[in-house]
C-alpha cells in the first residue's frame, strides 16, 4: 500500500473530475491520496466523499503558485480547512487574476498572429482556476502547435512571448497563511524552482515539509532534499503531480508513489497541532 500526495483534477488544470481521480487511485492500489489543485479547493468535498465510498483516504490539499524575485515557487497546503472564509477570500482574488490573465495571454498571442478566443479557453477550463495548460490544449486543438510542450516552448513558458503572470502571494506569506489556517505547508517540487537558498527563510515562516520525492528527480536530487529535511526538521512528502490521461503529461496514477509512513508522520503532526 502506498500514497500519492500531489494530484490535480479538472477543478484546476487536470483532466478528470475528483471522483474519477479517486477511482483511478483506488484501481491503482493506492491507500492514500491528496488532491492538490492549483489555487482552488473546489474539488475537495467531491474527492472526500468519493474516498469515503471507495475506502481510500483522501487528504484535503491545495497547491498555491507563489512568486519571489520573478521566480515561481509552488507551495502545497495539506489538511487545509477548505471551508475557512479567509482561504475562500484569498482564492477568489487569485482566481480573478487567473481569469483576467487568460485574456491578457490571448492579447499577446494576437500580436504574434495567433488568434485564440479567451472565452473558448475559459469554457474548456470550465472552472475558477484556469491556467496555462488550458491555453496549451486549445493551441494544440487549433493546430497552432502540434504538442502541449511546444505550446509552452514557443509561447507560454515563463520566458515565452505570450507569458503573463497572475496575482500571487510571496512564498513566505503563503506559508504563514497555511500555518494560520491550521494546514501543513510543504515546498512543492523544490528543484524546479532552483531556490534552495530560500529554504531557511521558508522554515522561519512556518514551512513544515519538503517534496523530496517527485517523478523527475534523480536519486541525487532526492538525497539533497532528504538532507535539507534532516537539517531543518522537515517532513518528507512526494507525489506524481498527476494531471490526467492525455493532459500533456505522461504519468499514470500508481506509477509513482511514496511510503505510507510519510503520511502517518504528516497526519501525526497535523493532529498534534490541531
Ligand atoms: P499556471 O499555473 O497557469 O501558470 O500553469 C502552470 C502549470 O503549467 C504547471 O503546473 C505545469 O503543469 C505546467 N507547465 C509550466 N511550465 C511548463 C512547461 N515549460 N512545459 C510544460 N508544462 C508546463
Ligand atoms: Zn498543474
Ligand atoms: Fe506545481
Ligand atoms: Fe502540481
Amino acid at each position: 500500500m502506498s500514497a500519492d500526495l500531489h494530484l490535480h483534477s479538472a477543478c484546476s488544470d487536470g483532466i478528470e473530475t475528483p471522483k474519477i481521480v479517486v477511482t483511478y487511485a483506488k484501481d491503482a492500489g493506492l491507500k492514500t491520496i491528496a488532491l492538490t489543485d492549483h489555487d482552488t479547493v473546489e474539488g475537495i468535498p467531491e474527492a472526500l466523499l468519493a474516498g469515503k465510498e471507495m475506502s481510500l483516504e483522501v487528504i484535503p490539499g491545495v497547491e498555491f503558485s507563489t512568486e519571489i524575485n520573478k521566480t515561481e515557487i509552488h507551495i502545497l497546503g495539506y489538511f487545509v480547512d477548505y471551508n475557512n472564509s479567509d482561504l475562500a477570500t484569498l482564492l477568489k482574488k487569485i482566481q480573478k487574476g487567473r481569469k483576467e490573465r487568460i485574456f491578457k495571454i490571448c492579447e499577446k498571442l494576437k500580436k504574434l498572429d495567433v488568434i485564440v478566443d479567451p472565452e473558448k479557453i475559459l469554457k474548456a477550463a470550465g472552472n475558477d482556476a484556469p491556467g496555462r495548460p488550458h491555453v496549451a490544449r486549445v493551441l494544440v486543438e487549433q493546430g497552432v502547435v502540434s504538442t502541449f510542450n511546444e505550446a509552452f516552448n514557443r509561447f507560454i513558458d515563463s520566458r515565452g512571448p505570450a507569458y503573463v503572470a497572475h496575482y500571487k502571494l510571496e512564498p513566505k506569506e503563503c506559508i504563514s497563511f497555511i500555518k494560520e489556517i491550521g494546514g501543513i505547508a510543504v515546498f512543492a517540487h523544490p528543484d524546479i524552482s532552483n531556490s534552495d537558498e530560500l529554504i531557511p527563510q521558508f522554515v522561519d515562516a512556518g514551512l513544515r515539509g519538503i517534496e523530496a520525492y517527485y517523478p523527475s528527480y534523480s536519486e541525487k536530487t532526492t538525497q539533497k532534499y532528504l538532507d535539507f529535511a534532516e537539517k531543518f526538521g522537515l517532513l518528507l512528502t512526494g507525489g506524481s503531480d498527476y494531471h490526467g490521461i492525455n493532459s500533456g503529461r505522461e504519468i499514470k496514477l500508481g506509477e509513482f508513489s511514496v511510503d505510507d509512513s510519510l503520511v502517518e508522520k504528516m497526519r501525526n503532526e497535523y493532529l498534534r497541532r490541531n
